[in-house]
């Protein structure tokens, strides 16, 4: 397979080039996502705005890429020396046969969302899993249990696969009971049932934590909710909701309102964003920047 010429990482500082060479310039590097469609992403937003605070002469673009071009773009990151790439909707599954090595996380996931090189090899990475794990985290939360996790389609895997790997036992519900008991035995997860309030109410008092991987809430349906008795659930659990458009969820208000910890889909969007920063520059990422960014951004 080809490979990307070994380059060093570019720190050129931006303030000092903008007088003899504005920027972008030669020694620019490129990164970006590759989506479709893309037009929605925030990281552009929130990737530019940290390399602009630390400096960095790297510039991120957002990629409109046909699934069936997948396989050209990968070709033309390998040409063109393209630092590091984001993958989402709907390239995370093919790419794992299209890089030159898989993480642990990725291989288990069976889904890449993080592209970078090390020695000349391509290598797909999954940042999701420990992005959701470093946002509950910042959050203030601890591993404890039981979970359940709402859903079973990509982000569901990240999630039980994250928190199987801190050590939860985990309950999946899904409106397809069959996709939660594959993915039950994939993880080896505890127990699927049907995404029904009825269903789930038993559940609720033993839970620490509840996390919704459905699409429920999100706009423009922005008033559905996915169907769990939250007032069953014990006043010290959490609620995380994977959703961020909009930020503050029905399921999110409702937990509010019954005075349970919080915490929205933007944390594990700047998280898995700042893993893969690091990948590329090997610097740690100005995660407050980031998620100002994100945050002020007009376009959530
Ligand atoms: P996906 O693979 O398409 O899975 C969608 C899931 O939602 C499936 O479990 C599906 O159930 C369920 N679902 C869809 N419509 C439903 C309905 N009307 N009633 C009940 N269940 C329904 O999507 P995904 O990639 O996992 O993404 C899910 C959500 O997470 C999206 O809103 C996405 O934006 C968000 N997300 C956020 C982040 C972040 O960084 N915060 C990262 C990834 C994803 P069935 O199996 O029955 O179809």
């Amino acid at each position: 397979m080809d490979s990307a010429p070994d380059r060093t990482l570019s720190t050129t500082p931006v303030g000092a080039d903008l007088r003899v060479c504005p920027l972008p310039n030669a020694e620019t590097q490129l990164v970006g996502v590759l989506g479709y469609p893309v037009r929605h992403s925030l990281s552009p937003i929130m990737h530019n705005a940290a390399f602009r605070h630390l400096g960095l002469n790297w510039v991120y673009l957002a990629f409109e890429v046909p699934p069936e071009s997948l396989p050209d773009a990968l070709r033309g990151m390998r040409a063109l020396g393209i630092r590091g790439l984001n993958l989402t909707i709907p390239h995370k599954e093919a790419a794992v046969a299209l890089v030159d090595a898989l993480t642990p996380a990725a291989q288990a996931i069976g889904a890449v969302n993080t592209l970078y090189w090390r020695e000349g090899q391509l290598i797909g990475d999954n940042t999701d899993a420990e992005g959701f794990l470093r946002a509950l985290q910042a959050a203030g939360w601890q591993p404890g249990e039981p979970a359940l996790v709402l859903g079973a389609g990509g982000s569901a895997r990240a999630v039980v696969y994250a928190l199987k790997k801190v050590g939860c036992r985990v309950v999946i519900a899904n409106r397809t009971l069959a996709r939660a008991q594959q993915l039950q035995r994939a993880f080896g997860a505890e127990q699927s049932l049907p995404l029904e309030s009825q269903a789930l109410r038993p559940l609720m008092p033993a839970l620490q934590l509840i996390v919704n991987c459905t699409s429920l809430g999100m706009e423009p349906d922005s008033e559905a909710m996915p169907p769990v008795p939250l007032d069953a659930l014990p006043t010290e659990a959490w609620v995380c909701d994977l959703v961020y458009r909009p930020v503050q969820t029905r399921l999110l208000q409702a937990a509010h309102q019954l005075g349970l910890r919080t915490v929205d889909g933007l944390g594990m969007l700047v998280h898995q964003g700042a893993l893969a920063f690091e990948r590329w520059t090997g610097q740690p990422a100005p995660l407050e920047v980031m998620d100002k960014a994100i945050r002020e951004s007009p376009i959530h």
